[in-house]
């Protein structure tokens, strides 16, 4: 009995795809504080023609900017709006009844990214400041299981990423930038040279091309089943107020997701089993205009008094964030209408689990419950 039951054992593959589902691997990207606004209507004319956000205004005309308004955006994210909005589900289209928002309080970064990976509000992160993540990422339930474990890789732009996911407890690789002592290929000792060198503009961001071709080489390597890629840049330029800039790093990460999307669709592991899923972590102001620069609530803004004289509403529309996917079980139904709801943030989590054929209750039921809308 001992040896046919051990036989039995042996011949189960190693890894068991849960039940009814095709995905067997996740792609999570996110765009610091990339606005639905420019994700849907593109280039904004007002801001692209003021020339105190703006250097290059005669390249981002040229590159961005079309006579047919309903071309902008496109003009902008390309891959975006021909491939995944469209063989995908998209959400957070405000000029179309599409709505999705964060579930935190603050509308800054971290809280923004915990709720996303954690599908958890913890109101007491309500700051970037460097803290340990006292809850779990779903990265970090799933390595923690057989199928999963060293199967789970993150890349990200911001060195606070280390924090969100709190590297001490969950011992995830987190590659956010740190000196890498031993390069793993020729291309990475290239790249940790570039990466020392290379002035960044930033002292806790590095540019995104570092970025995505860690991951791309780590990727290729290791064929991780769950990859969380951050982008940063959008989000830093708009804070720095350079329009421009942001529209340039924008077009960039739609051209990384292109790079990535190409990578998986050619690799034999990933092909057609593989789903992206892409949001933010925050949304942007709009009125009055300059807010396109800043995120924050009425309730970040009251622990400033400077601020909340400025601004006693906070920024309005911070909030407001957007979603995308494509892959299987994901519908190709494109943009989809809300009507009087609005999907929140905290249920990322749980859609990319039942995506993987998981139940989101056995590692956490306090998440928010899995969006419908992405799920076939
Ligand atoms: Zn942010």
């Amino acid at each position: 009995m001992k040896r046919v039951a051990l036989l039995v054992i042996l011949l189960l593959p190693v890894t068991v795809p849960a039940a009814d589902s095709k995905a067997r691997n996740i792609f999570l990207l996110t765009i610091d504080g990339l606005r639905w606004q420019e994700v849907f209507r593109g280039l904004d004319e007002s801001l692209a023609v003021n020339t105190q956000y703006n250097k290059r205004l005669e390249h981002i005309r040229k590159q961005y900017w079309t006579e047919v308004k309903a071309k902008r955006a496109e003009a902008l994210m390309p891959f975006l709006h021909s491939t995944i909005f469209k063989s995908g589900v998209v959400i957070g289209n405000r000029d179309q009844n599409s709505c999705a928002r964060v579930t935190n309080p603050w509308y800054l970064s971290y809280p923004g990214y915990s709720e996303i990976l954690t599908g958890v509000v913890d109101e007491a992160l309500d700051s970037n400041d460097r803290v340990l993540n006292p809850n779990q990422s779903f990265l970090e339930k799933l390595n923690a299981r057989e199928n999963y474990r060293g199967k789970v890789a993150a890349f990200t732009s911001w060195n606070v990423f280390p924090y969100i996911l709190n590297v001490e407890r969950s011992g995830l690789p987190v590659d956010a930038g740190q000196k890498v002592d031993s390069p793993a290929s020729e291309l990475e000792r290239i790249l940790s040279h570039l990466q020392g060198d290379i002035p960044s503009p930033w002292e806790h961001l590095r540019y995104d091309a570092f970025t995505q071709h860690y991951a791309l080489s780590y990727i290729e390597r290791h064929h991780p089943r769950v990859v969380y890629i951050g982008y940063g840049e959008a989000d830093d330029f708009a804070h720095d107020g350079r329009y421009d800039e942001y529209l340039m790093a924008a077009n960039r990460t739609d051209r990384f997701i292109r790079e990535l999307w190409q990578f998986v669709q050619n690799d034999e592991v990933y092909r057609d089993n593989t789903i992206l899923f892409i949001t933010v972590d925050h949304g942007r102001g709009e009125e009055p205009e300059e807010t396109w620069q800043h995120h924050a609530s009425i309730r970040t803004m009251e622990k400033n008094e400077q601020y909340l004289a400025q601004y006693p509403e906070g920024i309005v529309g911070s909030e407001a964030v957007w979603m995308a996917a494509m892959g299987p079980d994901v519908p190709a139904k494109g943009l989809i209408a809300t009507g009087d709801k609005c999907l929140t943030s905290n249920r990322v989590a749980a859609t990319l689990l039942k995506l993987l054929g998981e139940d989101y209750r056995l590692f956490n039921s306090g998440m928010g419950s899995p969006m419908m809308e992405f799920i076939e």
